[in-house]
């Protein structure tokens, strides 16, 4: 497998310009370099270290930010010179990021001193602003000491930690642009942020208990609740089952202690919110030990500067109340990545606390204290609060370890708004992404900035939050789209505003397939510009009218055809009794795929096998034949719901994809394959010259899947044995592809590339085939990677014209 370090360029800087250290006397006479950097290197601490290692090395000259990066201009003997070059890579500060090093030889101007000159010297700062940061290891230690003037102060940061985005309204990225601009420093504060060798130089929100954000404690009428100190009242008040709605860094959480079985069905009732589950905060990396069985990977995921949730194996009888992830082997476990989460361990009252973004299913997380007030009523007990705003709304990142790297599942806080690396230069254009799991993407030059996780676009309130972030990321990048990209689906909100947002402002809009931008986006990652994508997904307009989502296409960047891909295989289609029913219904899905496949579903076996009525299976029968709401589909998402529908006895959903996660979860134990009895879906080949694409049959597949199940075979083997198949089954359509085509890179790609076992197996078997293997690095394989695909396509094709 291709890991992203290989091929993009947002790893690791060369340094240009051969200075041969061994030429260099140690003392001769003083030289001069000028060096510029680019890369995330303002805002994280970067000035402040290059001062401390110019004393070190006894070096005159100065470093400003400029337009991009920073220029450092550095003075004295050659041997020092080339330490302090070799020093700057090495040492970066940990939330820096160099993409490249230039060093150029200048003439000697004679500095006495080195210095960090205002910005204004070097041109118009403009690098955008950082993501947040957890709690530094130096600053946590402050938190807990005693003897610290910041001793259990919620809000401490520094240079190397802290909220940077979330609180950020507009560039520069400078204190008064953010929430902190009401609060004035303290003379021992602001003597911190003035001293280029303090830890907090230019620390944007530093703060103390003198002069910074103070917490407060309220009812749910919003009334103030008296309390000598507001978190040793709400951790008792957890303590004792309550709810809490709290206030983070991106937006608030619900919290409750998630070792109490009642007050985490308490919760689960009033969020109505009853099958999906909920994210696990614990106190340090030993807690997280205790109750999840953990990779060295996924330690070192939970313990990164970005503090996603990871999902990782639940340990047997680790305390955590079932309910918290009900049905399935693994838990969504997070480390406090905000001074007060640390602190609401502290005491040791607490073990793990469910920690869920405080919104109703899908609406946008809250983030204003009124708002939280007048939302959460309902849901929270008492409200910890505090008076520093948060600007941008940010849910957690959710991620996992798929054969050793890190994917992104949900792309969110301590991401946003790093860019993406794009393989060519792109005109500023806006891809506006799909639906469901809405993440926007805004283009210009060689890179992409992804917005936050933005939800669900079904409503009012979801496009209120995708135009505030909209107009705040372009803001903060400088970019005025000159073109918009959209899906194909003429009935997604995303497509209707783009339609209205382009006509307007006269600007051309672009429409990509779905699928064919989930798969450009995975070989962009990559630099890649051909490949055999197999797209794996739930759903996805195609450009015949029918809902794909087990696709096997042929791509290439430069492809000028119609559609711009080949659409060389498919999973063949079945009818969706009921249309979007069908996904919250996933019995109908298996009906629809029985039915297709040849079974008679009227039959006692298949009337017992769908746990159905008779005349409820007749009308659905009536729907598909009579071709009433029963759109086709070629999707594996709905495959996997089918499935999992007859093998788990699951007729409806509570969230999206329960079915099929809980058919993966059951599967953990099994082996990966088995030397017979996968149910491997067959490639059917049409004649040449028909003119009829490849397919991908399942009737088979499903005659064995039934004959396992009544042979008494267990569940957890048949879910393994169907994962296995499929696998194979797109192996072999990738195979077949190579063949036709000479391709020898397939692009992994889609929603159920959020399932692990799958993926792994794909990659597994294709990388034994001789395939080279791309997968999803750093945007999300499902819907929330999506805009970032399209920007890629739209850019190699407004490149050509
Ligand atoms: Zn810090
Ligand atoms: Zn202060
Ligand atoms: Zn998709």
């Amino acid at each position: 497998m291709l890991d992203c370090g290989d091929s993009t360029a947002l790893k690791g800087a060369s340094l240009s310009d051969g200075i041969d250290p061994i030429q260099l006397a140690h003392h001769g006479p003083p030289q001069r370099r000028g060096i510029v950097v680019r890369g995330v290197v303002q805002g994280v601490g970067f000035r402040p270290f290059v001062y401390r290692l110019a004393m070190e090395e006894g070096l005159a000259g100065f470093i400003g930010n400029n337009t991009g990066g920073v220029t450092i201009e550095v003075e004295g003997p050659a041997a020092r010179l080339d330490a302090f070059v070799v020093r700057l890579r090495a040492e970066t500060p940990p939330l820096a990021r160099i993409d490249a090093i230039a060093v150029e030889q200048l003439t000697v101007a004679g500095d006495a001193a080195f210095r960090i000159v205002a910005s204004e010297v070097l041109g118009r700062v403009s690098t955008g602003i950082p993501a947040d940061a957890a709690t530094c290891a130096d600053c946590l230690r402050e938190l807990l000491d005693p003897a610290d003037r910041r001793f259990r102060y919620p809000f401490l940061n520094c240079t190397n930690c802290g909220p940077r985005y979330t609180i950020t309204r507009s560039i520069p990225y400078d204190r008064p642009q953010t929430s902190m601009a009401k609060f004035l420093m303290c003379a021992l504060c602001q003597a911190e942020y003035d001293d280029p060798a303090n830890r907090r130089f230019h620390a944007q929100p530093n703060a103390c208990w003198q002069c910074g954000p103070q917490l407060s404690l309220s009812a749910a009428d919003g009334g103030a609740i008296e309390a000598d100190d507001p978190l040793d009242e709400s951790v008792a008040r957890l303590a004792a089952g309550q709810i809490m709605a709290i206030k983070g860094i991106g937006g608030f959480h619900l919290s409750a202690d998630a070792t109490n079985e009642a007050a985490v069905l308490r919760l689960r009732e009033r969020k109505h919110r009853y099958g999906k589950p909920l994210a696990v905060m614990v106190r340090d990396i030993e807690a997280a030990r205790a109750i999840c069985d953990l990779t060295p990977d996924e330690e070192s995921l939970l313990q990164s500067s970005a503090r996603p949730i990871v999902l990782a194996r639940k340990r047997g009888g680790n305390g955590i109340a079932e309910s918290v992830a009900p049905g399935i082997p693994w838990l969504g476990v997070f480390l406090p990545y905000a001074p007060l989460q640390h602190l609401l361990f502290a005491s040791g009252e607490l073990r793990a606390l469910v920690m869920t973004s405080a919104n109703l299913s899908e609406e946008p997380i809250a983030i204003d204290n009124d708002e939280a007030l007048a939302r959460l009523s309902g849901i929270a007990d008492a409200f910890l609060m505090h008076d520093r705003e948060i600007l941008q709304r940010c849910d957690d990142s959710v991620t996992a370890i798929v054969d050793r790297a890190p994917q992104l599942l949900r792309r969110a806080r301590g991401f946003v708004p790093l860019g993406v690396a794009l393989p060519v230069d792109a005109p500023p254009l806006l891809a506006v992404g799909g639906h469901m799991k809405n993440v926007f993407t805004l283009a210009s030059g060689r890179f992409a900035y992804q917005s936050q996780h933005l939800g669900d676009l079904e409503n009012l309130t979801g496009i209120a939050f995708f135009t505030e972030s909209l107009h705040h990321l372009m803001r903060t990048f400088e970019i005025e789209p000159q073109a918009v990209v959209h899906d194909l689906h003429p009935g997604y909100l995303s497509t209707a505003w783009a339609k209205q947002w382009t006509a307007e402002r006269g600007l051309p809009l672009i429409g990509v397939q779905h699928h064919h931008a989930h798969i450009a986006g995975c070989m962009a990652e990559h630099g890649v510009d051909e490949a055999i994508g197999l797209a794996l997904d739930g759903t996805g307009y195609g450009t015949d009218g029918t809902i794909w989502g087990g696709e096997v296409l042929i791509t290439r960047l430069g492809d000028t055809s119609s559609a711009g891909f080949e659409r060389f295989a498919h999973l063949e289609n079945v009818p969706m009794p009921g249309g979007d029913a069908a996904v919250k219904e996933p019995w109908r899905m298996a009906l629809g795929a029985l039915h297709a496949a040849g079974f008679d579903v009227e039959s006692e076996q298949m009337l017992a096998l769908l746990r159905a009525e008779r005349s409820e299976v007749r009308v659905l029968k009536r729907m598909i034949e009579r071709k009433v709401n029963s759109p086709a589909t070629s999707s594996l998402g709905r495959l996997f719901d089918a499935v999992a529908a007859v093998v788990l006895n699951r007729r409806v959903v509570d969230y999206e994809a329960q079915a099929a996660i809980e058919l993966e979860g059951i599967a953990v134990d099994e082996p990966d394959r088995f030397e017979q009895g996968n149910y491997v879906p067959e490639l059917h080949t049409p004649e040449e010259g028909s003119g009829i694409v490849n397919l991908i049959r399942t009737g088979k597949m499903w005659k064995a899947v039934l004959e396992d199940l009544w042979r008494g075979v267990p569940s957890s083997r048949i879910a393994a044995r169907f994962h296995a198949g499929i696998a194979e089954g797109f192996i072999n359509a990738a195979g077949n592809a190579r063949i036709e085509t000479g391709i020898n890179v397939v692009a992994l790609s889609g929603g159920c590339l959020h399932n692990r076992r799958l993926a792994h197996l794909l990659r597994a078997g294709l990388e034994e085939e001789g395939f080279t293997v791309l997968q999803h690095c750093q945007v999300s394989p499902g819907d929330g990677g999506l805009s970032y695909g399209q920007a890629v396509i739209a850019a190699a094709m407004l490149r050509r014209s």
